[in-house]
Parts: structure tokens; sequence; C-alpha cells
């Protein structure tokens, strides 16, 4: 099938002769897909032609549009009353082309040869229903007149959600008539294995959209602690949920559904599902809900450079509970919120070289206490009597205080009592979903694991 891209004059005849090579190509062809793209020729004879058409022994031939997709009347035609017809009707060119803004149209239609009149009306016709430097596909329907004059049958103007406008010309009036967006949702899978680089690449390279990688990292950071437990060939899938067009092309953001994650020691699933309260969250597959009251890491892609416990001292030769855990990152690095609370102290101290620095104590709702200890910055807002949300940004990693390098200093109190937050037990806050909540739950996961099994698959 003749592509646009081997169209490249505006010259009708050039059109007329590409149009003769596909009606021949197409006569040896016994089927045709319909709806094509950038086919010039959809020789459909007009007036009494589907009929006509269909006596010619045309019937695989495709028609442009649906409404010429009617089932006809085939009554008896002589081959005479064959002939005239050919001769009174030239046959129907359809032409497509894609503008990068609808302000391309008046030059476009001017160059095809239409008359400047009638190119004014359906510029003006159509511009309402485009933004400026909106993408737009066009399909023009045409027939080749007596020397130079073409007549408009039909343009259709989309954007690339398939809304848009169409336009008639019948008797000499045109008529106009909106299109609304064809727009369905489909769950595509991937599946992949973890490289020698980093998780990210990994997910990359299993063709995973960049826009869930974060997502990825949140949905299964209770289950994991990434820079750690994660090693190079571990497999991984992911389901997320998108807004195609007609075309299938992507519109929108895409929505992560379902994570998974084996590492040497355990494997994670993790579905997402909003239950009644309308927040959405991450659910095992059984319909329990994984967030824990608080992350065992506070800070992203750090190393544990102490872990919690007794150390020696060498300069006091003596032993002292190490009351937390050490995580080298970078000067700058975002610190989160281990789980919901209320600021309990946001102490600056910039320029302390002894004790804690600048840090903060948050205090939870279930009675524990977290604290970050040598910070370089506060997140803006922070305070004592600030209420904050697991995960969010509090402030950033420093050396403030008695500390030789950049790390953060967690700690974990519960009851006053110096905890380890590595094997803090208790804290899970996991809640079972039951009764419709429950059984919506299972509807949802049903159709990520069926999208899962077959690849990609269409869902609401
Ligand atoms: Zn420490």
């Amino acid at each position: 099938m003749a592509s646009l891209a081997t169209i490249q004059s505006y010259d009708p005849r050039a059109w007329a002769g590409a149009w003769e090579q596909a009606r021949a190509e197409e006569a040896s062809t016994p089927q045709r897909q319909t709806g094509g793209i950038g086919g010039l020729s959809k020789p459909v004879l007009l007036g009494g032609g589907v009929a006509l058409a269909a006596l010619l022994g045309v019937a695989a031939w495709s028609f442009s549009g649906s409404d010429t997709g009617e089932a006809a009347e085939f009554g008896d035609v002589t081959p005479e009353e064959l002939q005239d017809a050919l001769e009174e009707e030239p046959p129907l060119v359809t032409r497509t082309f894609r503008l990068s803004g609808v302000a391309e149209l008046q030059s476009t239609l001017t160059a095809s040869g239409f008359e400047p009149t009638l190119v004014q009306q359906l510029v003006t016709a159509a511009s309402p229903y485009f933004s400026a430097g909106e993408q737009v596909r066009g399909t023009l329907d045409f027939v080749s007149g007596d020397g130079d004059s073409l007549r408009l049958s039909r343009l259709d103007l989309r954007k690339r959600d398939s809304s848009g406008v169409v336009m008639t010309m019948d008797g000499g009036e045109l008529s106009v008539s909106p299109l609304s967006a064809q727009l369905s949702q489909q769950v595509f899978a991937r599946t992949g294995r973890m490289d020698d680089v980093s998780i990210y690449t990994s997910l990359l390279k299993a063709e995973i959209p960049n826009a869930l990688i974060d997502d990825f990292f949140d949905s299964l950071a209770f289950d994991f602690d990434f820079a750690r437990e994660v090693e190079s060939n571990d497999p991984f899938e992911v389901a997320y949920r998108q807004t195609v067009n007609e075309q299938g092309e992507p519109l929108g953001a895409p929505e992560l559904v379902y994570a998974s994650l084996t590492t040497p020691t355990r494997t994670a699933n993790v579905y997402r599902f909003v239950d009644e309260d309308g927040e959405p969250a991450w659910f095992d597959t059984s319909g329990q809900n994984i967030r824990r009251a608080l992350m065992r890491t506070p800070v992203d892609g750090a190393r544990i450079s102490s872990r919690f416990g007794m150390r020696h001292h060498p300069i006091y030769n003596r032993s002292r509970l190490h009351g937390g855990v050490d995580f080298a990152a970078p000067t700058g690095t975002d610190i989160f919120a281990s789980g919901s609370g209320v600021i309990e102290v946001a102490r600056w101290a910039p320029n302390s070289t002894r004790g804690n620095g600048s840090y903060i104590a948050i205090q939870h709702d279930n009675g524990y206490r977290t604290l970050y200890l040598h910070m370089h910055a506060f997140a803006d807002g922070i305070a004592p009597g600030v209420r904050v949300e697991q995960g969010q940004v509090i402030g950033e990693v420093g050396s403030t205080g008695g500390s030789t390098g950049p790390h953060l200093h967690y700690e974990v109190h519960i009851d006053g009592e110096k905890m380890d937050p590595m094997t803090v037990q208790g804290s899970d806050e996991r809640t079972t979903l039951t009764g419709d909540s429950l059984r919506q739950f299972e509807s949802t996961r049903d159709e990520i694991d069926l999208a899962r099994q077959l690849g990609v698959q269409g869902a609401t």
C-alpha cells in the first residue's frame, strides 16, 4: 500500500498516478486491510457506485470511512449503465496527512488545490476544535474532476486521542460534526532481570517507562532494602495501566499496578488497590496491606557504614552502645520521615562539631520515636509541632556535630529505649481487606494477573 512518505507532491496529477498504481495492486490482492494510514487510493464510486463496485468485482476494495460500509443493494446493472456511471463519477481519492498544528491546515489545503473560499470555510470551521501546536491527523476525501477542479467530499481531522471534527460536503452544504475521543485502557506487563549496573538501568532495559521507576521502589520499599539485598540476575516484573488511543499509542501518564521482585532470600508481589478511603496502597496477593509503621531505610541509595550494637571504643577503651544505624550517603541526599508523626525536635546547629549536630526527632502515632542526626539542611516548614507523613522529605544528609563524614545516624526509640532500626519487631501495621473491599481487590488482582499471563490485556 502506498504510504504517505512516498507521496512527495501536492499535485493532484501525481496522486492520480499513484491511485492507478494502487488500484492495480488491489486488483491482484484478494483481501486488503481497511482503515490503513497513508493509503492514497480508496477507489469508491460515488452515487450508485456501491452497487456498481460489487458488480465490478471490487468488493474487496476498502471503502473509506464507515458511512460507505453499509450493506448495499446489488441490483441488475447493464454494462452500458456501468459505463455511464464510470464516466459520470470519477473515483473518490483519499489522502492522509499530518500537521504539527491546525495553523498549517490553510496552506496544506491551498497547496492541494482547493478553492480559497472553501479553504477559508474549512479552516474557520475546524480551528475551534484544536489548540495551537496540537498535532493533527487529517484524512481528505475528494474527487478530482475536470481540469484542475477538486471537489471535497469529506475532511476528517483528529488529535492523538482521536477527538476532532469531521466535515462533509453534500450538495454544496458543509456539515460539521465534532468527534469525541476514542480512548481505552490497557494493562501492560514487563519482566526482566537485574543487571550488573543498577536497578534503574535494569528496569529501563525491560522497557518499563521511566515515569514508573520511583513507584517501583515505593511499592516494594517495605519488603526490600534495595541497596543491600538486590543482586544481579534477580528477576522482577511490573504491570502498568496505560491509556491508549485508537492506534494503540500511549496517552498520558502510565500507572504502576503490580510489582514483583525475587532476591536470593525472598519474593514479594504487590498489587495497587484503591480502597473505599480513596487512598491507593499496595497489597499482597491475599489483600494484606504491606505498609509498615516505619520504613527501615529513611534515605535512598545509602550504604550502612555502622550497625546498631555494642562497640569497643579505642580512645576510652570501653564498650558503649552505638544506638542507631549509620547510613553513609553524599551531603544533600534526601532524608525521609520513616513514619507519620509530629516533629518533636528540629534543632539547628550547623556549626557544632560534637554530639548530634543539626537533628530532627519525630514522635510517631504508635508511640515510637525516630531521630535523624548530623543533618545538612531541614526541609521547608520543618519545625516542632508540624505533622509529617511517612516518606516525606524532612531534610538532607550532612556531617554536622560529631561526625567524620557525611552520613545519617538514625535511631528508633520504643518506650524511651533505643532499638535496632533494622530489626524492630512489631512495627508492621498490616491491615487485611474484608467484605466488599476484598472482593473488589480480588477482581482488580485477577485482571492484573490475566494481563500478566497474556503480556498485554485490554482493561477498564
Ligand atoms: Zn551513628
